[in-house]
């Protein structure tokens, strides 16, 4: 795909649904896509200030792949602006310390070195460094390699169509089931999301939700339950829906720590809106995933490691029910 496209003196970014309209020189809203010279440069591009290998089930994807690992490369910047953000120190870092330059092949290189299953593209916005995400991807995928986007879903129509047998998994964040609130608080659009979420699962993408549930921002038994609806509507009930426990950072240090209880009543929301799979993350929690047909564990986790997978082929070696999922390619 074209990563911009021109128009008159200047040049629209084409990666996520901003569209921002670049004069010569000037950065977009996420500052790290630029109008150089009438050209589009990713100032991102092979440099990586973040890159560790992590089990996939700290992305969290916990039915893709269980147990192997990922090895998670984030850049700075972001598209989004949300004032509890856990990753704040590298998304909404303004200077590029340009360090070394990290070709793709040389990330390719470090997850077959590293024996990773996959290759995530984490930790702050991927969508804003697409065209690094891509070429790393490509070669991936001649390896063997999957990869996984974790992202805020504002991806670009152009991106999510593109990304169709590029990227195979994704954990996409579910911040709210409020318009205004998605347009004034996080810079994005509510419908936007909801639009790429049906696009990815049309595409045969593995989709994980995410939720992190902010106290006094989205934790109203009614958006809970439209948040739930939707994805047990629209994506369908075999959609695992991970309920993140949030800790006061950035500019909500003045609010509490999510307590448990809202959790479990987020939990019986989900099941009452007929969601399979539900898990509490950031919390000590057991998270078992169980058989949807007789109820016995399939996979046994303690926090994001795996104590025993007993799937059989993905599935169960009960009553052979078979859990929505990638279990048998690796
Ligand atoms: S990635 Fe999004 S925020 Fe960044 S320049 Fe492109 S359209 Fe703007």
């Amino acid at each position: 795909m074209e990563y911009f496209k021109p128009e008159g003196e200047k040049i629209i970014c084409l990666l996520c649904a901003h569209y921002c309209r670049l004069r010569q020189g000037q950065k977009g809203m996420c500052r790290v896509n630029q109008n150089v010279s009438g050209a589009f440069k990713n100032l991102v591009y092979g440099y990586p200030v973040a890159l560790h290998v992590d089990p996939v089930e700290k992305k969290p994807l916990y039915h893709f792949l269980p147990s192997t690992r990922a090895l998670s490369l984030g850049t700075i910047g972001c598209n989004f602006k949300c004032s509890f953000c856990q990753n704040w120190c590298i998304s909404q870092e303004k200077n590029l310390h340009v360090k070394e330059f990290i070709e793709p092949q040389r990330i390719v290189e470090m997850a077959l070195k590293y024996e990773c299953a996959s290759i995530a593209y984490t930790y702050n916005e991927p969508t804003i460094f697409y065209p690094y995400a891509k070429d790393i991807a490509v070669i991936a995928h001649q390896k063997g390699i999957k990869n996984i986007f974790v992202t805020n879903g504002f991806a670009s129509k152009e991106v999510v169509e593109d990304m169709s047998g590029i990227i195979d998994a994704l954990n996409v964040d579910i911040k709210s089931f409020n318009e205004t609130y998605y347009k004034k608080s996080l810079g994005g659009e509510l419908h936007t999301l909801l639009e790429n979420l049906k696009a990815w699962k049309k595409n045969g993408m593995w989709l994980e939700m995410t939720t992190l549930i902010v106290p006094t921002q989205n934790d109203s038994e009614e958006e809970l339950h439209a948040i739930a609806s939707f994805i047990a509507k629209e994506l369908g009930v075999d959609t695992p829906w991970h309920l993140s426990a949030f800790h006061p950072d950035f500019h909500e240090q003045h609010l509490p720590h999510t307590p448990l209880s809202t959790l479990r009543r987020a939990y019986e929301i989900g099941k009452n809106a007929g969601l399979h799979h539900i898990y509490i993350g950031n919390t000590s929690v057991e998270n078992a995933t169980l058989c949807v047909t007789c109820k016995s564990v399939l996979i046994e986790r303690k926090g994001f490691e795996v104590v025993e997978n007993f799937l059989k082929e993905g599935r169960c070696p009960h009553c052979n029910t078979k859990l929505a999922g990638v279990f048998d390619e690796y």
